[in-house]
């Protein structure tokens, strides 16, 4: 072993899943060995283990998300393999009201509606390729020292609540999930009083040293500021004070050309697009990407665009070459004040009146959403029934599965057909196949909803006329990934005194402490001498090239990374950035959780003008929003997801998982 790998701690005994030829391979026990964590390791790459007692995912570490052992069936279908010749499948005979395909947040809602519509005895089986249920809404746990900690695997939280339309708002309020406790439940003052704020971690790579500089911590925070708006207060919302913004800027490694540029950019008064109209400069700037502003428009170097390119990055799912200007701009990039545009009082009444704060924050995500909709629909699953005990409550995994139960969640099986019986005009049923432990097995049901990614359903479902199948291809999502490293104590971030960094140019592009929360009797931690798990970010995108391409390469990058690469990446870099505090990632990393999401963000994505977009574009014709032809009801299958939507957001994937099912009920 090289001397580096020791000093970085790369043969400490943590659990490392990785998957090497085909093989799920797990090294080694871990520290933090329990009883469940024992049995887990015994059933590990046994689809059917859902089954055994003390199957429990959430507890699972290494390589998460999208986990070795989900994708491989989808990928064989997709380079071309059938699975659809009845001789090599199992009749199970099992017969359903619904059958819902995907597990996520979409899936689980389109199951949740169609039951309060159908009622508590209507049959629904939900299928779903991952060893755990959720979708990107996954639940972490770490057991340290006799203490529960969770965080979350890949959705964060219910944004904007307030904003939510009706069938998402309506779901919430059934499952007793109160969004207007969000201030009570999230201690914005913690980080504050102890002296943390946002910084930015330079790399020596990019930008010729290592350094990491803290923001002052005597700026007022604001409503706008909070623990997870990462970035230094002084170049955060509104602030444009020049001597701020040249205090922060001055401690930097950055030239000063650059320090100049950026200035400039933030509280300077240069007009960059003097003959436009202030309508012409809004379409100009969502016409082309925030880089090329920088580059081509304010005249920035190489450098400052390196600065800028991964800023709000784990947001936006993609370097800044990708978000057009207005939207980078909307979000907090600078460069408006020259361009005299306003954009937040540009934003609409009902948005300035509201606060970040209103955000509603679950210490595992949306996991929580995900666990108390299961618990709904199968409440032998887990004890309790508010959003307070959501969080420690136990699952049994076991109970998912259960004939006796009207909903059923089967897990670790993959879909790889669905047909009408007979004439899809006038079939009364459809036929899905999936496999699960390397063997097919046919399933039936009245109803299918497609809760799954769109550009799959044409392989599930050939029956789907040519163009519908042609738009449905043509969604696109984005790779990233969420990983969680469990501290035994956050001493070196208090000594710094950030919570937060944004780090351009590094391997992960931001990292935070965890969000400080409470809810019931689980508290996350609240001081410095407490074990923590701590976010990383990493957007696997080169910077160059169409953003379709930047996606399908960002996925093969995803699923050809080992762990053994990302632990590496992780103590380097953790290791150099809190030097100073005396961390020890030898010492102080006590489990690594990396949570991959190849089919991460939907985004809308407009073929024939070659554009993408995260945001809506508005002028975009309903024939340029392909989602809207391919999300059409086909027979007795309806496709949900948020695909569907062209929006990685929650309530977008609730919405259409209720669209799909009034889609089908309200034919039946
Ligand atoms: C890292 C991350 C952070 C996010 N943060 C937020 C946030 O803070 N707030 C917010 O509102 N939104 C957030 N989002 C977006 C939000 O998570 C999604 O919009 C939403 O959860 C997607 O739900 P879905 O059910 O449409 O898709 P998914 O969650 O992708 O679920 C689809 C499911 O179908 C399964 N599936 C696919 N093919 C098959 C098959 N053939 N057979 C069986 N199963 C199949 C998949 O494995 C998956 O589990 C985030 C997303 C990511 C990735």
């Amino acid at each position: 072993m090289k001397r580096s790998d020791r000093q970085l701690g790369m043969h400490r005994d943590i659990t490392r899943r990785d998957f090497l030829n085909g093989i799920n391979v797990a090294v080694t026990g871990s520290l933090l060995s329990t009883p469940l964590a024992q049995a887990l390791a015994a059933t590990d790459g046994d689809p059917s283990a859902q089954m055994l007692a003390g199957y429990y995912p959430p507890t699972r570490d290494g390589l998460r998300g999208s986990h070795p052992g989900s994708f491989e069936v989808a990928h064989r279908m997709r380079d071309g393999e059938r699975f659809d010749d009845p001789r090599d499948s199992i009749e199970t005979g099992e017969d359903y009201d619904l059958i819902v395909v995907g597990g996520g947040i979409s899936g689980l809602a389109a199951a949740w509606f169609f039951r309060k519509e159908a009622g508590p005895d209507a049959r629904i089986l939900i299928v779903e390729n991952h060893d755990d249920f959720g979708g990107h809404a996954k639940r972490n746990e770490f057991h340290i020292d006799g203490r529960m900690l969770v965080d979350l695997g890949g959705t964060e939280y219910i944004e904007a609540p307030w904003s939510y339309p009706a069938a998402a708002k309506s779901l919430l309020d059934d499952l007793g999930i109160d969004v207007s406790q969000a201030r009570k439940v999230f201690d914005h003052e913690l980080y504050p009083s102890l002296g943390l704020r946002g910084g930015i971690f330079f790399d020596k790579k990019t930008f010729g040293a290592n350094r990491l500089v803290a923001g002052n911590p005597d700026l007022q925070q604001g409503e706008q500021q909070t623990a997870y708006v990462t970035l230094p207060a002084e170049l955060e919302y509104g602030i444009g004070d020049r001597d701020a913004v040249t205090a922060f800027l001055r401690q930097t490694p950055l030239s000063a050309a650059t320090q100049e540029k950026i200035i400039e950019l933030f509280c300077g008064d240069r007009e960059y697009l003097a003959n436009y109209s202030t309508e012409e400069k809004l379409n100009f700037l969502q016409s082309i990407s925030y880089i090329e502003f920088l580059t081509d428009i304010a005249g920035a170097s190489q450098e400052v665009a390196d600065f800028f390119w991964m800023w709000r990055g784990s947001y936006m799912g993609n370097g800044v070459d990708l978000t057009p200007a207005v939207a980078a701009m909307r979000y907090g990039l600078p460069g408006e004040a020259g361009l005299k545009l306003d954009l937040m009082a540009r934003r609409s009444p009902e948005w300035q009146k509201h606060s970040y704060k209103e955000d509603f924050h679950f210490p595992d995500g949306n996991a929580s959403v995900a666990r108390m909709l299961v618990r709904a629909m199968i409440p032998r699953v887990a004890p309790g029934n508010s959003m307070h005990d959501i969080i420690s409550a136990k699952f049994d995994y076991s109970q998912l599965d259960q004939d006796d139960s009207p909903v059923r969640l089967r897990l670790n099986s993959t879909v790889v057909h669905a047909r009408h019986v007979g004439d899809p005009d006038n079939a009364k049923q459809v036929e899905v196949t999936y496999v699960q432990d390397g063997q097919s097995r046919r399933v039936r049901a009245g109803f299918c909803v497609m809760a799954c990614y769109n550009s799959v359903i044409p392989h599930l479902c050939p029956e789907i006329p040519a163009d519908q199948r042609k738009a449905l291809r043509q969604s696109l999502r984005e790779p990233l990934v969420s990983t969680n490293v469990l501290f035994r104590n956050w001493t070196a971030f208090q000594k710094i005194g950030i919570f937060a960094a944004y780090c351009p140019g590094s391997f992960f592009s931001d990292i935070r402490l965890t969000y400080p929360l409470q809810f019931g009797d689980y508290q996350s931690a609240r001081t410095p001498a407490e074990p923590i798990t701590v976010k990383m970010y990493r957007i696997p995108v080169s910077g160059k090239g169409h953003a379709a391409d930047q996606f399908r390469e960002g996925r093969h990058e995803l699923l050809g990374t080992t762990f053994e690469t990302f632990e590496r990446n992780i103590r380097e870099q953790l290791g150099t950035m809190l030097a100073e505090g005396g961390f020890d990632p030898a010492r102080d990393i006590r489990a690594i959780t990396v949570n991959r999401w190849p089919h991460g963000y939907a985004l809308g994505y407009n073929h024939e003008k070659n554009e993408m977009s995260y945001y809506r574009s508005e002028d975009w014709t309903d024939a340029d929003r392909h989602w809207l032809k391919g999300r059409q009801r086909f027979g007795r299958i309806a496709i949900a997801n948020s695909d569907a939507d062209a929006r990685a957001m929650t309530e977008a994937a609730i919405e259409q998982g209720y669209r799909a099912t009034r889609e089908l009920l309200g034919e039946s």
